[in-house]
């Protein structure tokens, strides 16, 4: 660790993740944001190797929002020695315990399938970490609000301001050195304009340094989107069974639900049951309900359960696998709004499996699905998908819609 003022760029060269920079003021170290590799394979095992830095000598990390692509090495930050303050908004504290929880018992409970079929080549397969891991991760975790200065260390002044991109996404603006000799803008990932729920991004201030990571700085037009959907929700409903739409936990799914409801209220679709079939987009849903500072849903509708923004007229929270599955012995028109996004994993896999058969169901892709997905091969008319390690033949009528595209979605849960 140099003692020169610098940043350091950890992150993968020529990729979005894995965001880590060491920011060092003074000789004094820290962390803007701690995050994951994703995606290829070469890329993920580069988790593995040790972070290039002595974690005990970071000061403090500022995250920048909750994605883990941004969070994820948390957990390994603290095994290798770092006991600092972790900085970032409310509502990110309460999306990080879901999604670092989640991904400690992902990583868990593939460690033990690989043990239980001997395919690992290191006995035993570990875990990258633990349960216990993310949770020592999110005792670190500090809340500061937007707009609200405070001090990271003796050489470090920090804002948060609003990102528009997830529930709690912070632009940070970083004094840094005493007698504020420069001014660094960190933007994590910007979000979008008029999109539903979130607030906007807020305009950054000149700066001397702008790390921009990735902007979405254009504005989508709802309006075409929200017709779209509603053209696919009518059509569904007249071939007279389900429409499957596999989404995001993390703010897709609430957006469609509130896109939905929104048609409902105006006579645009017809009423039909909708199943939410993910614990964690519950659980998500659940935070934006804490957290009114991050959009302009009326407080006092939130908690009305017959006309609630967030909840379609007939909706439906699955929680238990058991209930999941009992799903595929109902017919008739339904939405069922289940993760993962791509239809990588998750419980969307399932009811893929039992429908896609079926001429009478709908699939709506509604964001980007990445090359080698089952989602990509749907959405380019595939005939046939592989599923469990067998062939299911593609009778459904496949749809994708790219206005709910709000983000480059990598491997998100
Ligand atoms: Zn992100």
């Amino acid at each position: 660790m140099g003692d020169a003022n610098t940043i350091r760029f950890l992150g993968a060269a020529g990729t979005v993740t894995g965001s880590k920079h060491l920011l060092t003021v003074n000789g004094r170290h820290v962390l803007l944001d701690c995050g994951l590799f994703q995606g290829l394979k070469a890329l993920r095992l580069r988790n593995w190797q040790p972070l290039p830095f002595d974690a005990a000598r970071v000061d403090a990390v500022l995250m920048s929002h909750a994605h883990l692509d941004h969070s994820g090495a948390l957990p390994l930050l603290v095994r290798q020695g770092f006991r600092g303050p972790i900085y970032c908004t409310p509502a990110t504290k309460e999306l990080a315990a879901v999604i670092l929880r989640d991904a400690a018992h992902l990583q868990e409970e593939e460690a033990e399938i690989a043990n239980r079929y001997g395919f690992s080549k290191h006995r035993p397969a570990l875990p990258l970490y633990t349960t216990d891991d993310a949770e020592a991760a999110l005792r670190l975790l500090e809340t500061r609000d937007y707009g609200a200065p405070f001090p990271v260390n003796g050489d470090i002044d920090a804002i948060y301001r609003r990102a528009g991109h997830i529930l709690g996404a912070a632009t940070m603006e970083l004094q840094l050195g005493p007698g504020a000799c420069t001014r660094l803008v960190f933007s994590g990932d910007l979000g979008r304009w008029n999109r539903p729920i979130l607030r906007d991004p807020e305009l950054v201030p000149e700066a001397d340094v702008v790390l921009v990571e990735s902007t979405y700085g254009d504005r989508i037009h709802s309006g075409d989107a929200e017709a779209a959907l509603a053209r696919v929700v009518r059509d569904a409903v007249a071939r007279g069974g389900a429409l499957i739409v596999p989404a995001f936990a993390l703010g897709r799914v609430q957006e469609l639900i509130w896109t939905l409801r929104r048609l409902e209220d105006a006579d645009a679709i017809p009423t039909v049951p909708v199943f939410v079939d993910s614990p964690m987009a519950t659980d998500v849903t659940d935070i934006y309900l804490h957290h009114p500072e991050e959009h302009d849903l009326d407080k006092q509708l939130l908690r009305d359960a017959k006309r609630a923004p967030l909840r379609c007229r007939e909706q439906r929270i699955i929680r238990t696998a058991q209930e999941s599955k009992a799903l595929n012995d109902r017919s008739g028109p339904m939405i069922i709004v289940s993760a993962s996004g791509m239809a990588t994993g998750g419980r969307v896999i399932h009811h893929l499996k039992a429908r896609l058969g079926d001429d009478r169901t709908t699939v709506l892709l509604p964001g980007f699905q990445a090359a080698g997905t089952r989602g990509r091969a749907l959405a380019e008319g595939a005939r046939e998908v592989r599923i469990h390690g067998r062939s299911v033949p593609v009778r459904a009528t496949v749809v994708t819609l790219d206005g709910f595209s709000a983000h480059a979605d990598r491997d998100e849960p």
